[in-house]
């Protein structure tokens, strides 16, 4: 049988190495990316990302894509084993200028009503300033922990894995007798439409036992998410699109841990104080219209199937995504659907 080669070990790669290998055991896969889990590179999204789950009203294609793919991703994690680093905690929002997808309740209902728990806080319920407030049961990652768990679980179903930086995508036809690459690369590879979001965040030992996002008067955005498996507490967090500075900058770590301190609920033993364990800076690999996933022909019955470009959600939507590529590979006959017995 030919081998599948999945460029990319990053959370959306491992995911879906992991769904073609359920589709069919016997298929042989070669997982080849230049990081790996336990590698930190600003340019290696997934080890930085907080990670939780949090609804994204909307009705362009990709708001509505991302939630169909976010949900099924919700229910694949509910399944998690004990070690994977996945925990399911009470998520809060309060939101002080809801932007108008927020205000029609068709669209909240839309993203939010698969989620446990789901309700709108009254207004007695929400701390001053704060228009627009909900809770549900969501879940937290502890990103480096699941996303090591995903790869021992890839090679303990015997896929194979290689470090190896690609120059082009086709250059991954040369590891074997390979007709099918799957490019996961995150940002991409020579991709016009596909660009960068800087994202800083401070990972502190402070813990808290729910995961809050307030969004401020000015567009910016506070978060506390933490990790399960004793992984700390993420504060976050800044969104900027182009911005490729890879270092921390300390007056952006100052306003992120007063915010929190302002209006998270951490033990006042704390007075305040955060014991930071570090800060991050990573780079959420974006494109415009959202994710890629379609399969592209080549000559001499080669194809390269598509699925990067994940942006700010890429575990959020994981399973959901590794689930679409997959079926892409099965109705385009590049991946022998599992012999029924
Ligand atoms: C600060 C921060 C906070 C975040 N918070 C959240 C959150 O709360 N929830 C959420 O869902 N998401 C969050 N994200 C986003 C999330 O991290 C990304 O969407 C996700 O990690 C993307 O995964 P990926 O596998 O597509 O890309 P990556 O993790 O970047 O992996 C790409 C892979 O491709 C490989 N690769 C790339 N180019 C080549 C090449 N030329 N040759 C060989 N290999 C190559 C890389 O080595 C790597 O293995 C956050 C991100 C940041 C930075």
């Amino acid at each position: 049988m030919d081998t599948i080669v999945v460029v990319g070990a990053g959370v959306i790669g491992l995911t879906t190495a992991l769904c073609i290998q359920q589709q069919n055991p016997a298929q042989p896969i070669l997982l080849v990316a230049r990081d790996f889990p336990t590698d930190t590179s600003v340019n290696y999204a997934s080890p930085w990302a907080g990670a939780h789950y949090r609804p994204v009203p909307g009705a362009s294609p990709q708001a509505l894509r991302e939630a169909n793919q976010a949900q099924r991703t919700y229910e694949y994690l509910k399944r998690s084993e004990p070690g994977a680093g996945v925990e399911f905690i009470q998520g809060i929002e309060h939101l002080e200028a809801p932007p108008a997808e927020y205000l029609d309740t068709q669209s909240v209902r839309n993203v939010y009503s698969h989620l446990d728990g789901f309700r709108i806080l009254a207004r007695e319920e929400v701390p001053d300033g704060v228009v627009w407030g909900a809770q549900y049961g969501t879940y937290v990652v502890n990103s480096p922990v699941y996303c090591a768990h995903l790869l021992r679980k890839f090679v303990l179903k015997g896929g194979e894995t290689r470090r190896y930086t690609l120059a082009n995508l086709k250059e991954a036809f040369a590891f074997g007798n390979v007709k099918t690459v799957v490019n996961c690369s995150g940002v991409g590879i020579e991709d016009p439409k596909a660009f960068i979001i800087r994202g800083q965040t401070c990972l502190v030992r402070n813990p808290v036992s729910q995961t809050i996002t307030r969004q401020n008067q000015d567009g910016s955005w506070s978060f506390c998410i933490p990790r399960p498996l004793d992984g700390g507490t993420i504060i976050g967090g800044t969104k900027e699109p182009h911005n490729w500075d890879p270092n921390p900058s300390l007056e952006t770590r100052q306003r992120l841990l007063a915010n929190a301190a302002k209006w998270f609920p951490f033990s006042p033993e704390s007075g305040g104080k955060f014991d930071v364990i570090r800060d991050i800076v990573g780079r959420r690999p974006a494109r415009e219209g959202g994710m890629r996933i379609e399969v592209e022909k080549l000559a001499d019955e080669r194809h390269i199937v598509h699925g990067y470009g994940a942006g700010g959600r890429g575990f959020e939507i994981s399973r959901g995504v590794a689930e679409d590529v997959t079926a892409l590979m099965l109705e385009n006959n590049l991946l022998p659907a599992k012999a029924s017995l």
